[in-house]
């Protein structure tokens, strides 16, 4: 559970820090996911939501800018999609969606879709923007809108909060964040080198697939028990695969680039 535990603390104190920035005035952390400002400095924003801007005809600003370069190089170094499972609000939904699902035995998806899904809607939503002179997917975004409404204390993020939830458990497994959303397709692109992956040791497997029932992108652990090597950049850094491997088979390591057998 630590780092289930470790993700926890990290994603609600990054929203502790929001609402005290913004309600409170504390000077640490202001603003929201897409724009925010850390010490009263560094301004901070959201390469994803900055590129749908830009190709909207939006003017981008310089310090803007240099705060999506800072997301992308710290995103691009550490973790595979460190932001979906460390600081992603609506990750902390979709997992209490999923133990929703688990716990009342749903196995069937109402709806059925591709993991690819996500990265056509990501081509897609930039293509929306250039045409339509506006920010595509940050307009309809449920991951902006949940985050405004709780580091603004509204109570637009209970609902907001109940359909995510609802969807997780009801109509299909990892629905969002696992086959939806662009955001996830553009951080698992942009992390395809990132230094912290898990590896997998397939002389320690004991072919129990423990890993793969507690993963919420199964795909991403097809190596498991056949070979030795980083997990694929689709993994979204969660350690649940770490916590429930009783074999020392996945762990967090450096990146390795040579793959042994
Ligand atoms: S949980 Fe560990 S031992 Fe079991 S299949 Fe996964 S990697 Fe192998
Ligand atoms: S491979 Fe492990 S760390 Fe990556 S998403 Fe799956 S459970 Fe999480």
């Amino acid at each position: 559970m630590k780092f289930t535990i470790a993700r926890r603390v990290v994603q609600l104190a990054i929203l502790g820090l929001f609402i005290a920035g913004n309600i409170y005035g504390v000077n640490i952390l202001k603003g929201n996911l897409s724009s925010s400002e850390l010490f009263g400095v560094i301004g901070l924003s959201d390469p994803y939501a900055l590129l749908q801007l830009f190709l909207a005809g939006f003017s981008v600003g310089s310090a803007s800018v240099i705060g999506a370069l800072i997301m992308v190089v710290f995103y691009a170094l550490i973790a595979p999609r460190a932001f979906c499972s460390w600081v992603c609000p609506v990750n902390i939904l979709t997992d209490l969606g999923a133990y929703i699902r688990t716990k009342l035995k749903i196995g069937k998806n109402l709806v059925n879709i591709s993991s690819n899904s996500r990265y056509y809607l990501f081509v897609l939503s930039l293509v929306f923007s250039f045409a339509f002179s506006i920010a595509a997917f940050e307009s309809v975004s449920y991951i902006g809108a949940f985050t405004r409404g709780v580091v603004y204390l509204s109570g637009s993020a209970i609902s907001i909060a109940i359909i995510i939830i609802c969807i997780e458990a009801f109509l299909g497994k990892r629905l969002i964040c696992g086959h939806l959303c662009p955001l996830g397709a553009f951080w698992a692109l942009v992390s395809r080198f990132s230094l912290i992956r898990i590896y997998h040791n397939s002389k320690n497997c004991t072919h129990c697939n423990k890993c793969k029932v507690v993963c919420p992108e199964m795909q991403v652990l097809d190596i498991v028990g056949k070979q030795s090597g980083n997990i694929r950049s689709e993994c979204i850094s969660c350690g649940r695969c770490v916590e429930a491997c009783d074999d020392d088979a996945l762990n967090f390591s450096i990146l390795k680039f040579r793959r042994e057998e």
